[in-house]
């Protein structure tokens, strides 16, 4: 079925607050008004709250909920388009999905925004939620969705159903691995179901030999999801989803894991979701665009080569499809290194080392001027996070350097501490000192409509925005920002580095920013300061460099060469040993143009 002009009524559960409005939406509706039922109260309670719930046919589009509720709780979009029914959708004025995203040969990759449907798609491919095509009080068996499902994908989950075809899946929630109270080795067997051969293989492969003696619950983030990675990657499957493997690793697991998945998708399908655009750009062969509006509805593309479909992804516009979805091309900006103005020193530091006792590190000396981001680059457990709070005066350096009168402002990168805090978005934003930056940045990241939201309710991409915004808004002269693109979607962390890149140049402020995504570091940074070494033992770090040099220096460190796409021009890793590769290494040019 074929609807067109279709609207729909989204109510956010968690900004709507009828207790404290007294159902203000059902007073002002005009179609209320004229004593018709367009805005009713839901006979499903939630947490015993009874919710407003839009008729959708009846709702004709007027928007004077929209503009009258007091918590931004209400969206109604007028599709454009047409759209055939949804494939899923989770309740009454709730998110849906349109279309289908079957998993191919090799290695498939599904791109677009957070809370667009990708995990939703995952969920529905893996046989965690069946689809309900939007009626979805219904009571659905398999043999009735089966009949409503075109050929292909009526054959795949008739197979998934029987299990014909085995799924295992890493799901982009880890968290509640850490409820396991044994060893990682226990867990593997026990949840994950691997045998010991199999735990064998799939611990060589991604470097967890170390860990599997270690207790579940004293394992770090980056541990954590490469144990969630084990157990996926290990089980025997015929197809494997990978949901936002990336978040806590640094830039070298990313590599590995993502050169392991590539091989993994030679002997079976293969399906990644994730924001590191180079890794999916190096793991896909083919990709599914995710497009629509966020946490309201999502449409899937049709299926794409890896270069082509990426290339419309950033341009906003699906070719095949004739839809703009987006009304302006993301920015791979070739200019960063001209935008900062004549060099105004704000800090010079020295040779720095600290000593722990398993862990040294050195620092080379430095300058950080006004309108200047530098890039901080390299593995984990090298002392990145350890410069960045010896510069922020939070550990002492062995040489007690001090930094007098000069401000710095520090975003750390775990944010657990936040989600604590027992207060609304706007409580916690307080009275900021700088007031044109906080209203830039709380618009530009997408924090406006999150005000009234409490902050332990709060997706990690949106606690990431509303730090930074808190971060950014107080007078400092340096802002140190440590790993600012986790859980941010490719869109935000574009935006993001184009946000930061005029606020500093503006401001005439500093900034260091420590991640572990290529393309947004290369978005980001006008210089770069390499940190290399061994892991826990000890860490170096190079002065500031150039981009051109200092990504030159960075990429060889790890082994791996780059160019730019001749049409965006964003960055994109070479095959190891293609042609491209194996010229940019013999002239050294690891960075190309
Ligand atoms: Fe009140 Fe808005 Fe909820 Fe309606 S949607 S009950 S106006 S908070
Ligand atoms: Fe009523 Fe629809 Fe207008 Fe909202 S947009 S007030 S639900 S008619």
């Amino acid at each position: 079925m074929v609807v067109k002009g279709r609207r729909i009524a989204i109510i956010d559960k968690t900004l709507c607050a009828p207790d404290k409005c007294g159902y203000e939406c059902m007073k002002v509706c005009p179609l209320n008004r004229m004593k018709k039922e367009c805005i009713v109260l839901d006979k499903n309670k939630i947490e015993g709250v009874a919710y407003p719930k839009i008729n959708e046919n009846m709702c004709i589009g007027c928007g004077i909920c929209v503009k009258k509720c007091p918590f931004n709780a209400i969206k109604i979009i007028n599709l454009s388009g047409e759209l055939d029914e949804p494939l899923f959708q989770y309740g009454a004025n709730a998110f849906r999905i349109y279309g289908m995203a079957l998993p191919k040969e090799g290695a498939a990759v599904f791109i677009g925004q957070n809370g667009i449907g990708k995990s939703t798609m995952v969920r529905i491919l893996s046989g965690q939620l069946m689809p309900n095509f939007g009626e979805y009080a219904k009571q659905w068996k398999w043999p009735d969705v089966f009949e409503r499902l075109p050929i292909e994908a009526k054959t795949y989950f008739e197979s998934v159903k029987n299990k014909t075809l085995t799924v295992s899946v890493k799901p982009q929630r880890i968290d509640h691995l850490t409820l396991f109270d044994g060893t990682v080795n226990e867990l593997l067997k026990q949840i994950g179901g691997l045998t010991e051969d199999e735990i064998t293989n799939v611990s060589k492969k991604i470097n967890i030999d170390i860990l599997l003696n270690r207790n579940v619950n004293e394992l770090s983030g980056g541990e954590l999801q490469k144990i969630a990675i084990a157990v996926a990657m290990g089980k025997e499957s015929d197809i494997v989803y990978f949901d936002e493997f990336t978040n806590y690793l640094d830039i070298g697991e990313r590599l590995n894991i993502g050169m392991k998945i590539n091989e993994l998708s030679k002997q079976k399908k293969v399906v990644v979701v994730d924001h590191d655009l180079a890794i999916l750009d190096y793991i896909g062969e083919y990709v599914y665009v995710f497009y629509g509006e966020k946490n309201a509805y999502g449409v899937i593309s049709k299926i794409k080569g890896i270069r082509n479909g990426i290339n419309e992804y950033i341009n906003g516009y699906l070719k095949g499809e004739n839809v703009k979805f987006r009304d302006y091309s993301l920015d791979f900006n070739r200019h960063s290194e001209a935008e900062q103005k004549a060099k105004k020193l704000i800090l010079r530091y020295p040779d720095l080392s600290k000593t722990y006792k398993h862990f040294k590190l050195h620092v080379k000396g430095g300058e950080i001027y006004k309108s200047g981001i530098i890039g901080i680059v390299g593995r984990n457990a090298l002392g990145k996070s350890t410069f960045a709070a010896m510069l922020a005066g939070e550990v002492k350096s062995d040489n007690e350097f001090t930094h007098k009168g000069v401000k710095i402002a520090y975003k750390p990168q775990y944010l657990l501490k936040y989600t604590k805090l027992k207060q609304t978005v706007k409580e916690f934003l307080g009275s900021p000192d700088l007031k044109e930056i906080y209203n830039e940045l709380a618009r530009r990241l997408g924090v406006i409509p999150l005000m009234n939201k409490d902050m332990s309710k709060l997706s990690g991409g949106e606690l990431q925005a509303v730090v930074l915004v808190k971060i950014l808004s107080q007078d400092a002269d340096i802002y140190l920002l440590d790993e600012p693109s986790a859980f941010m979607d490719i869109e935000q962390r574009l935006e993001f580095a184009h946000t930061l890149r005029q606020i500093i140049s503006k401001m005439e402020k500093g900034a260091l920013v420590i991640d572990h995504d290529i393309v947004f570091l290369d978005a980001i940074a006008n210089q770069i300061i390499v940190f290399d070494g061994k892991q826990s033992i000890e860490g170096k770090a190079t002065m500031p460099m150039n981009k051109k040099q200092g990504m030159n220096a960075f990429l060889k460190t790890m082994g791996i060469t780059m160019r730019r796409d001749r049409d965006t021009y964003r960055p994109r890793i070479n095959k190891p040993d293609s042609v491209l590769d194996k010229e940019q290494r013999e002239s050294g040019n690891y960075y190309g143009d």
